[in-house]
């Protein structure tokens, strides 16, 4: 009790024991007994002390999970994120000038380089990018988007909202289901000033289809001399399945093309617009962009992951991201089948997503150790917390999402769990 009572001034201490008292209250009035309030205290002290967001093992086989943090950052970034954090980095000085420089000068030649385009600019995240370009190139004036694509990203997140909130006005073209380029030609007038065409991300139009390619829609841009801005999501810089590139979206004439750090990537959160030299400059100097900017631990980290893909084979290794999605399935099940016979579960078939709106109808074969579905919300409560998927009957702790280190962690968790 000493150490409780020396804490006896301090408010954090006071609203501690208000909230056990006030609970013991409750439960002497039910009938129940307390127990040791002092312990109990000590325990609510030691909460409110602890830090609430913290690492969780993800046994969920979604690798891009937004309510998870979306990419495990490669170390190689977060060795940089620490470096520029713990002292003081120039971060907006030109050392060999010896004068104010730009945050962004650290990533334009890298991005330049990776994607093949003139310049770029990295924002807080692609919404905000999405904001800054529209309000940019089209405040006050007309931009056109396919029925098709005016779609809700999660959480409330919907183009047309975005659109409204830039200035510009959205004019619809196509249908829902097919939308040619002549529907743009023919929507286009002295009003336009951008043509936006957006990854449909989490969702897919299937059957009787159509949609524009980048080339096809590039070129009604350019007889119209009109930018083209294509909203890719997630932005894949190397080829995954049938996800565009970036550098092919560029490829086939698409002005400006923005995309998440934090999804396919593999980095953290940010928001990357690549493209013509002319249209970046514009966003530069936009007064949006002071708002929207990236802050330097997420510029140092974005630093460290864009340099892993000079080495393409490093990339694949070294980027939790895309080491799980390329992982062969025998090394997921020799996980499943490791964390099975450590807690005498049973090895079951599943399947992995990418998530994070990317490749939605991609199905990466998985394992799973199914244990007990009681084990759920212990485990989620667990240190560290533990999420897997409940499914008929049994909680999936499916193994694409988890590092060959972590087995032993869940392992232990369960153990302690039952
Ligand atoms: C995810 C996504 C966004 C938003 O990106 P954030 O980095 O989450 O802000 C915008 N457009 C598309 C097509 C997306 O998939």
């Amino acid at each position: 009790m000493d150490e409780l009572a020396r804490e006896s001034d301090d408010p954090l201490a006071i609203d501690a024991a208000r909230a056990v008292i006030d609970r013991a209250r409750e439960e002497l009035r039910a009938g129940a007994d307390p127990g040791d309030l002092a312990a109990r205290l000590r325990e609510e002290l030691a909460s409110a002390r602890r830090p609430t967001l913290r690492r969780v093992l993800n046994a969920t086989g979604v690798i891009v999970h937004t309510n998870l943090g979306r990419a495990p950052l490669p170390a190689a970034a977060l060795e940089r994120a620490l470096e520029a954090g713990r002292s003081y980095s120039n971060l907006e000085y030109d050392l060999a000038e010896g004068a104010r420089g730009s945050r962004q000068d650290h990533v334009t030649r890298i991005l330049r380089r990776l994607t093949g385009a003139e310049s770029a600019i990295v924002v807080n995240n692609n919404a905000g990018a999405m904001l800054l370009a529209l309000a940019a190139l089209a405040e006050g004036r007309e931009v056109l988007v396919s029925r098709g694509e005016l779609i809700e990203i999660g959480d409330g997140f919907r183009i047309p909202d975005v659109l409204a909130r830039s200035g510009a006005h959205l004019v619809e073209v196509g249908t829902t289901n097919r939308t040619r380029a002549a529907d743009y030609e023919r929507a286009v007038c002295a009003e336009t000033a951008l043509l936006l065409r957006v990854h449909q991300s989490n969702f897919r139009v299937v059957g009787f289809t159509e949609q524009p390619t980048v080339a096809e829609l590039a070129a009604v841009a350019q007889r119209h001399n009109v930018p083209l801005l294509d909203d890719l999501g997630s932005g894949a810089l190397l080829d995954l399945a049938d996800e565009p590139t970036v550098r092919g979206a560029l490829a086939d004439g698409a002005d400006l093309v923005c995309f998440s750090g934090d999804k396919l990537l593999g980095g953290p959160q940010a928001g990357i617009v690549v493209g013509r030299a002319e249209l970046i400059e514009k966003l530069r100097r936009h007064p949006l962009h002071r708002a929207l900017r990236i802050d330097k631990l997420g510029l140092a980290a974005l630093e460290g992951t864009l340099l892993l893909y000079l080495e393409p084979e490093r990339a694949l290794r070294e980027i939790p991201v895309l080491r799980m999605l390329h992982e062969d399935a025998s090394i997921v099940r020799a996980r499943a089948e490791r964390l099975a016979a450590a807690v005498g579960g049973e090895v079951e078939e599943t399947v992995g997503r990418v998530g994070g709106g990317a490749l939605p109808l991609t199905e990466l074969p998985s394992f799973a150790c199914a244990v007990d579905e009681a084990l759920a919300t212990a485990l989620r409560t667990h240190e560290p917390p533990v999420i897997g998927i409940v499914r008929d009957g049994r909680l999936l702790l499916d193994c694409r999402t988890l590092a060959d280190g972590d087995v032993d962690e869940v392992a232990a968790a369960v153990r302690a769990c039952r």
